[in-house]
């Protein structure tokens, strides 16, 4: 372990001059992109490849999302999954006043919208791939953060969090007709850039399994650098899927913050001069075992699901089973009786509505079952439209 450190710092040492002479490389110094690092960047239209002569992948860590479609030299192309989270993200003022900027010649600045999009498009990426989870931001909305509030999450005060709720709480479930997409809202996302106390060790908060449940569908992220920030939106939109962090540190995970690696150079669209040991969840991209299953288990969890059934003599359209939608859809269902059964109702969670055709607004998951009874031939027999007889 010190042995290959020693060779990094070493192999670095000697490839330093040849970075800095190199036509392909400038170094600047970070601004407002946080690490207080100096870092080497590529000048806007150079080659990201290959890298300097000599320079092995063991002589520093690629950190570039491997499943990103996004790069800091390139166009956003999204892709999209099946189990989209529609997200409205709030930007605090300290988040809204603040300019961060790739380096480049010229170093481009970026707004809190464009590194928000920019971070959580990345964040999603590897959700995407593995689990078809799809953030989809719904706009971007103003949130005053109260400046005497302290920390982001504390459970003996007010923190921002709880502020975070109480204000902007109102537009979960709502319907919002948005910029980029118009649905429901699944989550609020807050951005903070007010300083607390807890900065060093919390960059992003997300509600516990209790929360979850009681429908407090927030993240709170305070974003720190480039390289970092995709992960740790990948984080915490992982705990909105019950993923747990890590209490012990055995496994290399993005839910594990107890993990740490020594690093010295990351490359994820620069070079990021590091030297120091980094937890997993600010550059893993994937998940142990364990947190893999709890998402897939949970990867429908913002979809409302429609069970469809029917007693014998007729059929459905669609036909029964079990449906997945987006909160809020409109669901329509056919009953259709069998020659010689006639529909009598439907039960809509328990509820009768006698019309073939059943009108189901997926604000929860719901059950519908279609009753049929057989035609009464033979002048006996109940009274027509008195289904009682019939009911389990
Ligand atoms: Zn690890
Ligand atoms: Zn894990």
């Amino acid at each position: 372990m010190r042995k290959r450190m020693e060779i990094s710092l070493l192999v670095f040492l000697l490839i330093l001059p040849l970075l800095l002479t190199s036509a392909l490389v400038s170094i600047s110094k970070t601004g407002a992109t946080g690490n207080g690092q100096r870092h080497v960047t590529l000048e806007e239209n150079a080659p990201s490849w290959p890298m300097p002569e000599n320079y092995t992948t063991e002589d520093y860590l690629n950190t570039t999302n491997p499943y990103s479609q996004i790069s800091p030299q390139g166009e956003e192309t999204d892709c999209e999954g099946s189990n989209p989270l529609y997200v409205l993200v709030f930007g605090d003022e300290e988040e809204r006043s603040a300019v961060r900027a790739l380096e480049g010649s010229p170093p481009r600045p970026y707004g809190w919208i464009s590194w928000a999009t920019m971070q959580l498009e990345r964040g999603d990426e590897s959700l995407t791939a593995n689990f078809g989870i799809d953030i989809r931001i719904l706009d971007f909305l103003e949130w005053d953060s109260d400046d005497s509030i302290e920390y982001m999450s504390d459970d003996f005060e007010y923190d921002l969090c709880d502020e975070l709720l109480a204000e902007k709480g109102h537009y979960l479930d709502q319907w919002y007709a948005g910029e980029h997409w118009s649905n429901y809202v699944d989550c609020i996302i807050g951005i903070t850039s007010q300083a607390t106390p807890e900065t060093a060790s919390t960059w992003g908060v997300a509600p516990s399994h209790n929360e979850l449940d009681q429908g407090k569908i927030f993240v709170l992220l305070k974003w720190m650098t480039y390289w970092k920030d995709d992960n740790l939106a990948q984080h915490e939109i992982s705990h909105l899927f019950y993923a747990d962090d890590h209490r012990s540190d055995v496994n290399c995970c993005v839910m594990a913050s107890t993990h740490t690696h020594f690093q010295t150079i990351i490359w994820e669209g620069y070079f990021w001069f590091v030297f120091a040991y980094v937890p997993c969840d600010l550059t893993a991209y994937s998940w142990c075992p364990i947190c893999y299953y709890r998402i897939e288990s949970n990867r429908t969890r913002y979809l409302q699901t429609l069970t469809i059934s029917a007693t014998s003599g007729g059929e459905t359209y669609p036909e029964p089973g079990t449906y997945k939608y987006n909160y809020g859809e409109s669901v329509s269902v056919l009953a259709i009786a069998s020659a010689g059964y006639s529909f009598v109702y439907w039960l809509l969670d328990g509820y009768p509505v006698y019309d073939r055709w059943i009108h189901v607004t997926m604000n929860s998951d719901h059950d519908i079952r279609a009753f049929f009874r057989r035609d009464n031939s033979g002048g006996g027999g109940g009274t027509p439209g008195m289904p009682t007889s019939i009911l389990p």
